[in-house]
């Protein structure tokens, strides 16, 4: 089953959308299959983001997500690296549709809560870099309630 990194970046944490964003990932029926409050330092981040080097924001992105606690999370099921990104809203909270939760509760672009894979293989690469340990193998009872 498909598999996706998210990660609620500092100031959704420091804003209090943990609760909120969880909720949003479990009632559409993924499961959770990671969870933890880490904050992370300089390399790591830039390890995170490193397809990004070479943009003129980078260095600004890599002070925001080393700026307070991440929670870093695995979520598990049908064509969860695309709906999740649906669920994420665009990059820019300008042009993030309202529901999304960039569009419900960012204004900036470098504001914007909360990261997702953007492919099958981020989403691979981003799990191991973040879960080196592996991750919870467990499948919920109500599986068979939203997955045919
Ligand atoms: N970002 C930014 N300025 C930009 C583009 C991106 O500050 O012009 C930040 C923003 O926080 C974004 C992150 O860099 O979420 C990663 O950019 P990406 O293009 O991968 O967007 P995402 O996949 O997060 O939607
Ligand atoms: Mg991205």
């Amino acid at each position: 089953m498909e598999q996706t990194f998210i990660m609620i970046k500092p100031d959704g944490v420091q804003r209090g959308l943990v609760g909120e964003i969880i909720s949003r990932f479990e009632k559409k029926g993924f499961s959770l299959r990671g969870l933890k409050l880490i904050s992370v330092e300089r390399p790591f981040a830039e390890k995170h983001y490193e397809d990004l080097s070479s943009k003129p924001f980078f260095n600004k992105l890599v002070e925001y997500i080393i700026s307070g606690p991440v929670v870093a999370m695995v979520w598990e099921g049908k064509n969860v690296v695309v709906t999740g990104r649906k669920i994420i809203g665009a990059t820019n909270p300008s042009d993030s549709a309202p529901g999304t939760i960039r569009g419900d509760f960012a204004v900036e672009i470098g504001r914007n809560v909360i990261h997702g894979s953007d492919s099958v293989e981020s989403a691979r690469k981003e799990i191991a870099l973040w879960f080196p340990d592996g991750t919870v193998n467990w499948q919920s009872s109500l599986h068979h309630w939203t997955h045919e």
